[in-house]
């Protein structure tokens, strides 16, 4: 998608600190973390929400969850414990409209909603 932030940092062409990379997923570090550790996880095919997930994308995301583990490890929340979080639509403030999973965890975190 030609002009999708996300799919730019899946492609390089805009720079990210990743955390983890293969020929599917991307992690990388949030610009603006909300917690002590808080990464993005995206796949690299363009998807805009949960919404336009379709079957053929079923494998891949539970995939994802894998990649969420092994990231969660590395980050070293995987004990103390993390949320992933995926915004979907307006009323849940997503900005970006390229599938992503914020893991979010270093600390206690709030309820959710208050
Ligand atoms: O779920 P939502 O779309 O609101 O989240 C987008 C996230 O992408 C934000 O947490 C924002 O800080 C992050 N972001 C980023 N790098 C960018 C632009 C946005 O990490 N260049």
């Amino acid at each position: 998608m030609e002009n999708c932030l996300f799919c730019k940092i899946a492609n390089g062409s805009v720079p990210s600190n990743k955390v983890y990379e293969d020929d599917t997923f991307l992690v990388f570090h949030d610009i603006q973390p909300a917690a002590p550790t808080h990464v993005l996880i995206i796949p690299k095919k363009h998807i805009a929400t949960m919404n336009d997930v379709g079957p053929e994308d079923y494998a891949m995301i539970g995939e994802l969850h894998r990649v969420a583990q092994e990231a969660a490890k590395k980050l070293g929340v995987a004990e103390t414990g993390y949320r992933l979080i995926n915004n979907c639509g307006p009323d849940s403030g997503q900005a970006v409209y390229h599938i992503h999973y914020h893991l979010i965890g270093g600390a206690k975190l709030g309820a959710l909603v208050q």
